[in-house]
């Protein structure tokens, strides 16, 4: 997408012809899956200027994603103040300072140093800081999360510190054989399951789906769906 087209008419349009065809879909998969409770649409905004990202917070959608610290460093201020912002890419422990006041949660966690980074900064910062644990679902090498069999040890870490809330799990699934990420979201759903279990009404939030696999994912009890080129249109 050229940085001329950002701004036409015609552009808006689609997004908010976007948004209107992701909600639709995100409330059938809820019916069919007779849920009750509320999935939220998280705007996945990196590449997209801020106009546009308060375009279609005008539109009804109330949280963000970001997923670089320099570029959300650089559009945070310009945000509609309606918005919560989430923190979801790969976090460096020395990046923690620098947005550890702007975001409201943490979707990537997955390491005991960046656990205790966080909660040192909430610490000087005077704040709690709610966060999800990254899981590599599917083992895969070199992919962000932590692998499954380490997911407990990781857990107990984050549930043992001060000013850090675990609230939950998310994933980027890998696709299976048969072209979806469903044997990986039914996992994810059973490890949430487990700690909602074990922790309570603490556990209350699964990140998980994306433009591709979003309805997927709210069969398996996504309660926080990550949409950003169905919504923007196409990264360039
Ligand atoms: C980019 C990104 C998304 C959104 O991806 P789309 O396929 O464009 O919807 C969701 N989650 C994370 C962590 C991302 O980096």
């Amino acid at each position: 997408m050229t940085e001329k087209s950002y701004f036409n008419n015609e552009y808006l349009l689609q997004i908010k012809d976007n948004y209107k065809k992701i909600a639709d879909n995100i409330n059938s998969a809820v019916n069919k899956a007779g849920r009750t409770d509320k999935v939220r649409l998280m705007a996945v905004t990196k590449t997209v200027p801020f106009e546009i990202v308060n375009y279609s917070a005008s539109l009804g959608i109330e949280l963000l994603g970001e997923n670089r610290v320099q570029e959300f460093l650089g559009k945070y201020e310009h945000y509609d103040k309606k918005c919560q912002v989430h923190f979801i890419g790969r976090l460096q422990s020395n990046k923690v300072k620098y947005i550890i006041d702007k975001v409201s949660m943490i979707h990537s966690v997955d390491s005991v140093k960046l656990a205790d980074e966080i909660d040192r900064r909430c610490q000087v910062s005077g704040r709690k800081m709610d966060i999800l644990i990254e899981v590599n679902i599917g083992n895969e090498e070199n992919k962000s999360g932590v692998p499954t069999d380490e997911v407990s040890r990781l857990a107990e870490h984050c549930l043992s510190l001060p000013n850090i809330i675990l609230k939950g799990f998310m994933a980027i699934p890998p696709i299976d054989i048969d072209g979806s990420s469903c044997k990986f979201f039914e996992r994810m759903e059973r490890i949430y399951n487990d700690y909602r279990c074990k922790f309570g009404e603490q556990i209350d939030t699964l990140s998980m789906g994306m433009s591709a696999d979003y309805a997927n994912a709210v069969m398996y009890g996504a309660n926080i769906v990550r949409i950003g080129s169905a919504l923007f249109g196409r990264r360039s």
